[in-house]
């Protein structure tokens, strides 16, 4: 077996030892003679699996007992609409942060629902900062206000969390979620897909502090209404059973590396030391103001774009997977999420150089 280190935006690497573990219980469960996939989950194993998973990730996040965790399906997408169908809560405006292709297409959904204030960022289409929070225009009528603090796509990260007072901060976790310590008492909403930095692809998690609850839109599907779902452990439909458990060894090895303030110690380090590298090439640049760069998604550019498809295929042939960069903004990007050993930072570090002193 030969693994390549796989810089994929998501669906994205997971841990060996998470993939290990889960082969080695593919077939028969700790003895149940069954494997997770062909659980019923309603049976006791599933539902200590499930449980299980929601301890650590409690743990892990530290989140307060006056939030819920709700392990649902259909996306990060799903929740583009599902957040105003809920938090609306008898309102009919919203404030959003545009901050790139993301917060835009969570703007898009949320106009289906509700008046959307782009607070900031508006008419922007690739933002490579972030203003201050003294330059938004929040709207004191909204119900709550969205952020994403991680754009997956342009590299932008917020390094600070927004103060929105008593307007409920509500935030797409998707791309940084379990890299660093959170705050959760600061929002009234956290969210992600799990392909990321969770585990595999079909899994949503959204923590939600439990009064904003209730008060849904009428249409409201009720596998979306989140007070249905909370009152039901998020068993109110069949849940993404294979992927929850995934998420569970995903917590486990976490809790193993050190939990979150590890990870963020690590994960600085891997940043600080590519973009080290972008800034003090010539032959490579990113766009992005250095107070707002990714920790998780780093894109750059070759000075000659005519050699992106040479650097693709070297690269490739030196184990260093999937770096091409999103269609919408063209070069290269890699994604260091927490199951990026260090070692497959260095290697590309130490490619990017070889490529440049061969090519500049
Ligand atoms: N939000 C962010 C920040 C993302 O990176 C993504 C996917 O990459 C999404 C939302 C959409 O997630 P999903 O495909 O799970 O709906």
């Amino acid at each position: 077996m030969s693994r390549v280190y796989n810089f994929s935006a998501g669906p994205a690497v997971l841990p060996e030892a998470v993939l290990e573990r889960a082969a080695s219980e593919m077939l028969d469960w700790q003895g149940s003679g069954m494997g997770v996939m062909e659980m019923s989950h309603r049976g006791k194993e599933f539902v200590s699996i499930a449980a299980e998973a929601e301890k650590d990730l409690r743990d892990l996040l530290s989140i307060p007992d006056n939030y819920k965790v709700l392990f649902l399906q259909g996306g990060a997408t799903g929740q583009f609409a599902a957040i105003p169908m809920n938090l609306l809560r008898g309102g009919d405006r919203a404030d959003y942060i545009n901050t790139g292709s993301w917060s835009e297409k969570a703007i898009k959904e949320a106009k289906k629902y509700c008046q959307v204030n782009v607070a900031w960022g508006a008419d922007e289409k690739t933002p490579m900062h972030i203003g201050a929070q003294s330059e938004w225009q929040l709207d004191p009528k909204a119900s709550y206000v969205h952020f994403t603090p991680n754009e997956t796509i342009s590299g932008v990260e917020f390094h600070w969390v927004p103060d929105t007072g008593d307007v409920p901060l509500v935030a797409d976790m998707s791309s940084t979620i379990l890299s660093r310590p959170v705050d959760v008492s600061k929002y009234g909403l956290i969210y992600a897909g799990a392909q990321k930095n969770i585990g595999p692809a079909g899994l949503t998690i959204v923590i939600v502090r439990e009064d904003l609850i209730g008060d849904v839109l009428p249409e409201t599907p009720s596998v979306w209404d989140y007070k249905v779902q909370a009152d039901a452990d998020s068993m109110s439909n069949t849940p993404p059973t294979y992927g929850w458990y995934l998420a569970g060894l995903v917590f486990k090895w976490l809790k193993e590396q050190g939990g979150l303030e590890a990870m963020a110690t690590v994960n600085k380090r891997k940043a600080d030391k590519l973009y080290a590298e972008i800034d003090n090439n010539p032959f490579y640049s990113n766009p992005v103001d250095p107070a707002c760069r990714s920790w998780m998604n780093v894109p750059f550019v070759l000075a000659d774009d005519s050699l992106n498809d040479a650097f693709l295929k070297e690269a490739a042939a030196a184990g260093l997977s999937t770096l091409k960069g999103h269609r919408s903004v063209g070069g290269m990007r890699a994604s260091i999420y927490n199951a990026m050993p260090e070692a497959g930072v260095d290697r590309l570090i130490e490619f990017m150089q070889d490529f440049a002193r061969r090519n500049g």
